[in-house]
This record gives structure tokens, C-alpha cells and sequence, in this order.
């Protein structure tokens, strides 16, 4: 049953959804749900928004309700993030603050940086915003001069209430991090806070008048790319994530067998699941990807096992090719060494030397065309994220044999050391969330997305800045299900009403 099925009407949206392959006469770009004219398709989308809003709204208001209505502003010099909190979340941001030395966001320190047992206490008189003046003419691609004076986790420093009014400025192509490093490092507690349900400290610090939060919700590296770093891409991964799980599971006939399948091989008709489809391995990829706020990703890639730097920006085909359809958008680098004999050319790409070096933008990756293992191992196999029962039964395996615990600890080191601190898989099943076995950890995950949702919308309204859940659904929908018919429409008009919103998605 999907999540929170008394209440949001997912049978009247899921009733106007076909299944086609790309095989059927429509020619639909790729195997999906998509909508289709009906008669009643508005009436039964709106009952879906309305009821979907009806329901986020009071979950909100009643969460809202456990804390106080008013708090009093903090004094800037005032510690918010006290021990017990920055116990709480340290690991997490300890995890993320890792991450940006390999996936390369500016911070300093990204390779220093310690997980203590003990609070940062190390004091600096410090209190900047990390502002700049608007009539400088360089303000908008200097570096803020934002570093960290310890190696601490989260240094005393960021856990005073003058760290949290940090302002985002506006940045030329590729500058965002010069200019935004220290507002970025609050934002990214502030995600934390959020995700570990720390509401309490969030509206605190929400209390004074200068926080800038509203300027920090879509914010985007550069003016060209996606704005996808600001506070409303955790509440829009959670939305995708739970509405395509939530919808896919309304259709029984898509679930697949329960003993798994083998993976199809090239050109053989398989009998597609549920994860074959372009919305499930789009929203997959968009969750799990590692991205500047990796923060966002950790428990969307804990619940699929996704390791945290497998997804990159482009996919790199080094397997698959097999598959006409990632041979064909698969492109190779121009290199000095690239032969002009066409012929020989297509030779030596079958070799293996130079398959290593065909790649696909994600842009371009034939979501929903190849099966879910060709998609998810197409460049290496992807690296198993172990299940903690799965480690477990292996310690049991090696002691019956009688090794000395040193040596198990060796071998268990050699097995999953290069997993390192990242948690264990949470499906008992790996990579099906709909298997029998893994039901109650996907009723946990959907309610972990839904609990990111409420939780920012009680900061976006604590900010000033309510999230508009008919507009964010509308977009949501038209991202996923469009028509397959509909592709050379023009997809940018953001703020049509439901009947054009219909239109849009049913025109031919
Ligand atoms: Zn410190
Ligand atoms: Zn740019």
C-alpha cells in the first residue's frame, strides 16, 4: 500500500498512468508511466495535488505545534548548536566535510578534518557574515576569505548564532564557492539540522530578525546550471523520490518476480520491472549522485546502497556497449591518438583500452531504455554496499573455522575497509525496494522523505519563505510523466493552472 494511502489520493493519479515500452506504436522515448487524455484526467490530478497539500499541511501544522510559537531572538555571540547537538550531528557533518576533498568544494581543511569525542571548544574572537559591499566592483568573484582555525568537525565558531545570518551572494560563472564558502558551510548545518529533525535549534536561530535563509533556497553554482544547492533541493530529492516509489507501487504487474531475475542480455526481449522504468533510474541517479551538497544524498543512497562517490556528472561506459542504444549515444574524447581510419577506428573502440574511454553526459544516458543492471553497473560493477547482517554472518563463518580473531579482524578489514565509515545497507535485499523482504525499510524511507518534507516546510514558513506545494507538485508531475507524444513542447512555462498543465501533458 502506498505511504499515507488514507489520505493523498495516489489511485487518481496512478488510474490516468499507462505503462508503454518503446516498442509500442506511440514510440514513447522510453519505457514509462506516462499520462495520457482521458476524460477525467484534471479533475483526478487536482484531487491528488489537493489532497497531497490537504495532508503535508497538517502534518506541518501538528509538528509545528510540539514547540514553542515564539522564541526570542538568540544573541549573535550566543552558543546554538550546544554539546548535546553537536554530538548528535557531528557524524554526519564529519561525512560531508570529508567528501568535499574528493568531490573538490573549496572549504579548507577537507583532509584534516577530525571527528573528536568532545565538542569544539577552540575560541576565536571571531564574528564574521563573510559579507561583502555592494559597490565593490569585484563582489562578485573574490574569495570571502571564509577558512577554518582547527581541524574540529564543526568548530566553535560555526556553533554561535552569528554563523547563522550569513547572506548568499550572487556570483559570476563558477565563483560560487569563492564567494559563498562560509554562507555555504552554515547552509549545509542547516541541512543537517533538518534531516536529523533538530527543529528546536532551527527555529531558534530562525527567530533573529537577520537570518537570510529566504535568499538561500534555490541556489545554483553558476547562472547556466541547475539550481541545485540551495535548502529546496532536500525537500525536491525527497518529493521525487517519494512520489515515483509511492506510484510505481500502485502497479502490482511492475514489481517482478520475487526471486530477482538475471540480468537481460544484449538485444533479448526481458520482461521489465518496475526498476527498468526512466522515472526509477532518473530519480535514482538524481539521489544518490555525489554532488557540492552531499548532504542532501545520504540517506537516499543508504536506502538504494549506493556508494557516496560511485554517480558522477557523466556516466563512464566501460561495460554495456553491447546495448545498441548506449553504444549509439556513447561518445569518445578526441584525442591526439584517435586514428582517422574510420574502420580500424570502430575496431580498436571494442578493445578494451578504448571502451574505457567512451562516456555519456547524464543528460544524454538512455534512462528507462536499458535494463536497471546495465544502467546501474555500466561502468564498473557497481561496488557492494554490505547489509550489517551480511557483516555480521561473516564474522560468525570465520570464527566456526576456528581463525584467530586477529586474523579476522585482518580479513574483515581487506572485505570492507574500502567501504569505510559510510553506514551499511539498509535493504535486506539489495537493489529491490519492492521485494517482499525489504517492506517495513521502504515504509521507513518513505517516511523519512516525508518527514524531510514537513520538517522544511516548518523552516521555509519560520523563514519568510513558504514552498509553494502546488507549483513544486506541478513541476514534479510534468518532470516525470509527460507524454510521450509531448516532446517538442515547450516545457518552460512554469506557472500555467491545472488545465494548462493537462494540455501540456496529454498534446500530441
Ligand atoms: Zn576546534
Ligand atoms: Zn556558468
Amino acid at each position: 500500500m502506498a505511504h499515507q494511502a488514507g489520505d493523498i489520493l495516489w489511485d487518481a493519479l496512478a488510474s490516468n498512468l499507462h505503462f508503454y515500452l518503446p516498442e509500442h506504436p506511440l514510440k514513447p522515448p522510453a519505457a514509462n508511466l506516462y499520462i495520457l487524455s482521458g476524460l477525467y484526467q484534471a479533475r483526478d490530478i487536482e484531487a491528488f495535488i489537493f489532497t497531497f497539500i490537504r495532508t503535508i499541511s497538517a502534518h506541518t501544522l501538528r509538528e509545528r505545534q510540539k514547540y514553542p510559537e515564539k522564541y526570542d531572538p538568540p544573541n549573535e555571540e550566543d552558543v546554538v548548536l550546544d554539546n548535546d547537538t553537536v554530538n548528535r550531528i557531528s557524524r554526519t557533518v564529519y561525512r560531508w566535510r570529508l567528501a568535499a576533498g574528493s568531490n573538490g568544494f573549496g572549504w579548507d581543511k577537507s583532509n584534516e578534518v577530525k571527528l573528536t569525542s568532545q565538542p569544539c571548544l577552540h575560541y576565536t574572537d571571531e564574528n564574521r557574515r563573510y559579507t561583502h559591499d555592494v559597490n565593490d566592483p569585484r563582489d562578485r568573484d573574490y574569495d570571502d576569505g571564509f577558512q577554518f582555525n582547527c581541524d574540529c568537525t564543526i568548530p566553535f565558531r560555526e556553533r554561535k548564532a552569528h554563523a547563522f545570518l550569513r547572506e548568499c551572494r550572487i556570483n559570476y560563472c563558477y565563483c560560487f564557492e569563492g564567494v559563498n564558502k562560509g554562507g555555504f558551510f552554515n547552509l549545509e548545518v542547516i541541512k543537517t539540522l533538518l534531516i536529523h529533525g533538530e527543529i528546536d535549534t532551527v527555529l531558534r536561530v530562525c527567530a533573529h530578525p537577520d537570518v537570510k535563509y529566504a535568499s538561500w533556497k534555490s541556489v545554483q553554482n553558476c547562472a547556466c546550471m541547475e539550481a541545485d544547492l540551495g535548502w529546496n533541493h532536500l525537500y525536491s530529492l525527497a518529493l521525487d523520490a517519494y512520489i515515483v516509489l509511492n506510484i510505481l507501487y500502485c502497479f502490482p504487474k511492475l514489481r517482478g518476480s520475487i526471486s530477482g531475475r538475471q540480468p537481460p542480455r544484449s538485444n533479448e526481449s526481458y520482461e521489465r520491472d518496475y526498476r527498468d522504468t526512466k522515472i526509477y533510474q532518473e530519480m535514482l541517479y538524481k539521489c544518490t549522485k555525489s554532488h557540492y551538497s552531499e548532504v542532501t544524498k545520504h540517506i537516499h543512497r543508504q536506502f538504494f546502497g549506493i556508494k557516496d562517490d560511485y554517480f558522477g556528472n557523466s556516466f563512464k561506459i566501460q561495460r554495456g556497449l553491447e546495448w545498441p542504444i548506449l553504444a549509439k549515444t556513447a561518445t569518445y574524447p578526441q584525442s591526439p591518438d584517435r586514428p582517422d581510419n574510420q574502420p580500424l577506428f570502430s575496431i580498436l573502440r571494442g578493445l578494451r583500452s578504448w571502451r574505457m574511454k567512451a562516456f555519456i553526459n547524464d543528460d544524454d544516458f538512455p534512462f528507462g531504455n536499458v535494463p536497471f543492471e546495465i544502467f546501474l553497473n555500466c561502468d564498473e560493477e557497481a561496488p557492494w554496499v554490505p547489509h550489517k547482517l551480511e557483516v555480521a554472518e561473516c564474522y560468525r563463518t570465520l570464527r566456526t573455522i576456528g581463525l584467530p580473531d586477529e586474523l579476522i579482524c585482518e580479513i574483515a578489514e581487506l572485505a570492507y575497509g574500502a567501504y569505510g565509515d559510510e553506514p551499511w545497507r539498509r535493504l535486506l535485499v539489495a537493489h529491490d525496494p519492492f521485494h517482499p523482504e525489504n517492506y517495513d525499510e521502504l515504509v521507513g524511507y518513505l517516511g523519512s522523505c516525508w518527514d524531510i518534507m514537513v520538517r522544511c516546510n516548518i523552516f521555509a514558513e519560520a523563514v519568510g519563505n513558504p514552498i509553494n506545494w502546488q507549483s513544486e507538485l506541478k513541476l514534479c508531475l510534468r518532470r516525470l510523466f509527460r507524454s510521450p507524444r509531448g516532446d517538442n513542447l515547450d516545457w518552460n512555462g512554469l506557472d500555467t493552472d491545472m488545465e494548462d498543465l493537462i494540455f501540456e501533458l496529454i498534446q500530441p
